[in-house]
């Protein structure tokens, strides 16, 4: 599975004595290429250095027997106008992607469906009818809505966190406005605070959904997410999920032709061993030779940075981060179909996610997310098929230490707890499948280059995010750091965010040595 394809820029070493880039990107994920993008159209010369065989990290992409799959975000956030992708556009001059606007997915959860629409109206009849209609449930969902009005708009104008000194306060004042400061007094309460405020802790189904809602995006249970965090996480569908022509493949073609069109250069199957230097002259080693680059974005997990950075001021930094993290780091599978059509036909939603205990912890094919690419999308999909990819969270623990075998035992008994699930929408999913492969950690690790298989950021609770979450500019002055181990933390709108405060950073430190 994720088989590379090495289909972009050739790579290649500098020649020697070749005139340093302005900025060297680590890492050609979302962040890392959403940043380039950035400083590219700013006028500085950078170069991406990749990995694996092309652009995309856990928003990739791999392809099989004419099928194109997703190797693990499936959706696009808010690159609707006005949002935070958006801007991104905007802002380097790319045209609108060729998306289409999901109008919602369905939650199914042990006893009962709910639609999650796009639409804000429809979504709040559906929550009524479904969830209840009580005055503590008008009062919790006034709350959220409440917050996540204030928070997205506050995102959208670049808020930055952690704060790290008076400009940065002053740019989140004006960024959060008069209406959204008093709710930073939020910012100290867990989801599961607020659920108890309107004594909603034991609703089973309010909190089964909202349960899979943050696992999804905050990566963390209700009763640890933070609210603030939590509150845009659960209103992620309002913000527009959006999924481009050809899915991630799709996707990736738009940004790498627009990125290379800027004269931004992507080398891929260019794994970094090694940086070293200092802000002006560093040098960075891969296995296919060095360059030199005035200044750099580490846009990989923070373990990384670390690893790479090891003789510079970073690597010590990002210790006591690395070591409080650890216990919250967790890990997917994947399952992956290419079907006939007619396995998937006979569905409103192309997305569907899925509860089947209320007792059991998340994870583990108990709350796992499908995703169909859309019919006629021919990247995707030969005609009259259709790629599926069925998600899940998974404990790294469960896939440590095991033996050939053992492993081989648990792949096979995730994808087929998976696909039996799904099989609650689609019946007869996988059946006649022409293609069909699991992803573990294992996989995670191995070609998306993620230490541990760790993927999706830490699990986000009071003490690690927000104002205690990895600053981007830890490196000090020339070293910025991006990417899901930063704030804001798991998902392509958090990347993307992200990206905007390291160039805006980085640009600031205008006439840097150059
Ligand atoms: C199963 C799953 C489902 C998801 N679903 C969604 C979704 O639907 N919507 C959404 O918005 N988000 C989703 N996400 C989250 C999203 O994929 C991540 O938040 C995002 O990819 C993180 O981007 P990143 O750039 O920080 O890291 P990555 O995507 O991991 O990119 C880092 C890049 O760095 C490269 N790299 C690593 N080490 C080196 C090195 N030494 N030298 C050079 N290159 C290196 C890697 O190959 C990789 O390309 C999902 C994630 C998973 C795992």
């Amino acid at each position: 599975m994720f088989r590379t394809d090495v289909q972009d820029v050739p790579t290649g070493t500098e020649p020697t004595g070749a005139e340093p880039f302005d900025v060297a990107v680590i890492g050609g994920g979302p962040a890392g290429l959403a940043t380039a993008l950035r400083l590219q159209a700013a006028g500085l010369s950078t170069a991406v250095l990749e990995a694996h065989g092309h652009a995309g990290g856990c928003a990739g992409y791999f392809r099989k027997r004419g099928f194109s799959f997703d190797v693990g975000a499936t959706t696009l956030v808010d690159f609707a106008p006005g949002g935070v992708g958006f801007e991104l556009l905007r802002s380097v001059g790319m045209n609108p992607l060729d998306t289409r606007e999901l109008p919602g997915y369905v939650a199914h959860l042990p006893d009962r469906e709910v639609v999650l629409h796009r639409d804000p109206a429809r979504w709040h009849a559906e929550r009524r009818r479904t969830l209840g209609d009580t005055g503590p449930h008008r009062q919790l969902w006034s709350l959220i809505d409440r917050l996540a009005r204030t928070f997205w708009r506050a995102s959208r104008a670049g808020v930055r966190l952690p704060v790290r000194g008076p400009a940065d306060a002053l740019h989140d004042l004006r960024a959060l406005g008069p209406t959204g400061v008093p709710l930073a007094r939020y910012l100290n309460w867990t989801l599961g605070d607020a659920l108890r405020r309107y004594g909603l802790r034991d609703d089973l189904a309010l909190v089964g959904l909202l349960a899979m809602l943050v696992e999804d995006t905050v990566h963390a249970t209700v009763d640890d997410a933070p609210l603030i965090n939590a509150a845009l996480g659960v209103t992620i569908r309002g913000a527009g999920l959006s999924r481009h022509a050809g899915g991630m493949h799709g996707f990736w073609r738009a940004l790498v032709t627009h990125y290379r069109g800027l004269g931004g250069r992507l080398r891929t199957g260019c794994a970094v061993s090694r940086i070293d230097g200092e802000p002006g002259a560093y040098r960075v080693s891969t296995r296919r030779g060095a360059i030199g680059a005035r200044r750099i974005v580490a846009a990989v997990p923070a373990a990384t940075t670390a690893a790479i950075c090891a003789g510079l001021p970073v690597a010590a930094r990002l210790r006591p981060y690395l070591e409080r993290d650890a216990p919250a780091l967790g890990g997917a599978c994947v399952v992956f179909l290419g079907v006939p059509e007619d396995e998937v036909r006979g569905q409103e939603f192309t997305h569907h996610q899925f509860l089947q205990s209320y007792d059991r912890p998340l994870g583990e094919g108990n709350n796992m997310f499908v995703s169909v690419s859309e019919p006629g999308d021919t990247l995707s999909a030969p005609p009259e098929h259709r790629a599926v990819m069925i998600s899940t969270h998974t404990e790294l623990a469960e896939w440590e230490g095991l033996d050939e075998l053992e492993y081989e035992q648990r792949k096979k008994w995730i994808g087929e707890l998976l696909v039996g699930c799904a099989r609650r929408a689609y019946p007869s999913l996988g059946q006649r499948a022409v293609f069909a492969a699991t992803g573990t950690p294992r996989s995670y690790e191995r070609f998306g280059f993620r230490p541990g298989g760790a993927v999706g950021g830490v699990r986000q609770h009071l003490r690690n995010t927000n104002q205690h979450a990895v600053p981007h500019d830890l490196g000090g002055r020339g070293l910025w750091l991006v990417g899901d181990s930063t704030w804001p933390g798991l998902g392509t709108v958090a990347c993307v965010l992200g990206s905007r405060i390291v160039a805006e950073g980085m640009l600031r430190e205008r006439g840097f040595n150059r």
